[in-house]
């Protein structure tokens, strides 16, 4: 049997989809009949690991052997230390990966095809980060896609009516939140741009709902809220709640609070400013206004609330668009991308069918420069090669030259900005080296840059010097900077997870 397969890798919920017989996306329940399991891993004594729902409740418990939100420190350089064991974020989401998979294969057998979900600004190293941690998990993943994209996709293959113009994509999860403007012919998909703010989700309103009980039981008791009689799990409940009650009750060492939405919702109403002026700035990169939008397409466990409804309401003029469990598309949508990719024979019929005509294109993440001197202004500036939103695949090249008569190197640089700076301080570095140039030659000697971004989100650079034929080219993947990746020594056997 084929498992084709994807799986939205969220920052506090993942899910998996496959692809059925009658050629259908569907989400596949875990073990315990949940259809989303939470990105939470707890570290147990005798070596094992929790990962789901078990994991989530020891959360104000046990938090010094729990890791969370881990997503949002893919590509970085940070470790855990637990029991004697040194984790990253690659390993750690190796284990949330090997549960959905293990969950999955109890039921079907072995997955056949699998794409990964990642956030459309998720940089380079991320991207091969969550690649990393699908190959320990044990799956053989060869393709990856935007979040936002996949959503886009499961939308335009269940939409009833034919699509035909620019769509929203609010993506509002638990940890980040994304705006995504692509443009959508029948089942063709035109990425436009993304904007989005990096820590605003549904763990920013949670943290609200404590503050306000917390206010309320000192008010009523004159003592501070102890966290083990509130934890973040019961200011979750109470918030999901408040999205079809108007009123909550919270429970805190014997006293029974009251939490009204209206008080919810003037506590968190900065964080909706906030995801408004993302959405603004998206509709600005592709020079719209709110009106230029054909519908908006609710994505992601927070839209559930009905502040963000009422935010989009008032933005764009008409109700947004929920289709199924808005926690729920991007991992149908990851599935379909999935089948797009498997080989037609090992499709059925009504699975090929299905998987027709359609298109994506997705649009670069960011601006990616280089550092030069600027003779004239006689500084350091910025120049970019690869611009944000350029549709991909793309390739662009820009002419330098050497500054002095025998130099014999040349600083390589490539920067990654969300805006279009040209200063060197505001944007980082993502790579740094030097190109070596044959010793004799006069000043003004020609570097020609090429940087590539290809469809699979991955980039390449390459730094020539044009008359000697040397070319620099730049590998981006991890543990390219000669340090032995921690991940090398890291035995997904060693271990379990349940
Ligand atoms: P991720 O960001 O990890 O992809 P999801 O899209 O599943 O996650 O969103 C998870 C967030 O959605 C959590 O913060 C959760 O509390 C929130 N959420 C889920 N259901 C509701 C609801 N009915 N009302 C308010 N928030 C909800
Ligand atoms: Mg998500």
């Amino acid at each position: 049997m084929t498992n084709i397969v994807g799986i939205d890798l969220g920052t506090t919920f993942s899910a998996i989809s496959r692809v059925e017989e009658a050629g259908k996306p569907k989400i596949v329940p875990n073990k315990d009949g949940k259809n989303i399991t939470p990105s939470v891993v707890e570290f147990l004594d005798d070596g094992n690991v929790l990962v789901g729902d078990e994991a989530k409740k020891s959360i104000g418990y046990n938090d010094e052997n729990i890791v969370q939100e881990v997503k949002r420190s893919m590509g970085e350089d940070v470790t855990y230390e637990h029991f004697g064991k040194t984790h990253t974020p690659i390993t750690i989401s190796s284990m949330i990966l090997k549960k959905l998979k293990q969950d999955f294969e109890a039921v079907y057998g072995e997955i056949t095809s699998v794409v990964v979900t990642v956030p459309a600004n998720f940089t380079n190293e991320a991207r091969e980060a969550t690649k990393k941690a699908a190959e320990l998990a044990g799956l053989k993943l060869e393709h990856t896609i935007n979040e936002p994209t996949a959503a886009a996709l499961a939308y335009a293959l269940q939409s009833e009516s034919n699509l035909n113009g620019k769509y929203a994509i609010y993506d509002l999860g638990g940890g980040t939140f994304d705006c995504t403007i692509a443009t959508i012919k029948d089942k063709n998909i035109d990425v436009e741009t993304s904007e989005g703010v990096n820590k605003l989700g549904g763990k920013d309103f949670d943290e609200k709902i404590t503050e306000i009980v917390s206010s309320k039981f000192k008010e009523a008791t004159g003592q501070d809220l102890n966290p083990k009689e509130f934890t973040p799990n019961d200011a979750e409940d109470i918030k999901i709640s408040l999205s079809s009650k108007d009123k909550a009750k919270a429970r805190v060492a014997g006293q029974v609070l009251d939490v009204t939405r209206e008080e919810f919702e003037a506590a968190t109403s900065t964080l909706i400013s906030k995801a408004e002026m993302s959405v603004e700035a998206a509709l600005r990169n592709v020079g719209i206004d709110a009106s230029g939008i054909e519908d908006v397409i609710l994505v992601g466990g927070s839209t559930r609330m009905p502040m963000v409804v009422e935010s989009l309401k008032k933005m764009f003029g008409k109700e947004p668009k929920l289709f199924g469990n808005p926690d729920e598309s991007v991992a149908l949508g990851a599935s379909i991308y999935a089948a797009h990719n498997t080989d037609s024979e090992d499709l059925n019929p009504l699975q090929r069918q299905q998987m027709q005509n359609f298109s994506l294109t997705e649009a670069a993440p960011f601006y990616f420069g280089t550092i030069y001197h600027d003779t004239d202004l006689g500084k350091e500036r910025v120049r970019n090669i690869i611009n944000k939103d350029e549709k991909i695949p793309c390739e662009f090249s820009d002419n330098f030259v050497t500054r002095h008569d025998n130099q014999t190197q040349v600083d390589c640089s490539v920067t990654q900005a969300g805006a279009d700076i040209d200063d060197p301080a505001m944007v980082k570095v993502i790579w740094d080296g030097l190109l070596d140039l044959p010793a004799g030659r006069p000043a003004g000697q020609q570097i020609t840059i090429t940087y590539g971004y290809k469809e699979d989100g991955t980039m390449t650079c390459s730094f020539l010097d044009v008359a000697s034929g040397s070319v620099r080219d730049i590998d981006l993947t991890i543990g390219s900077d000669g340090g032995k990746p921690l991940e090398d020594d890291f035995d997904p056997d060693a271990f379990q997870v349940d």
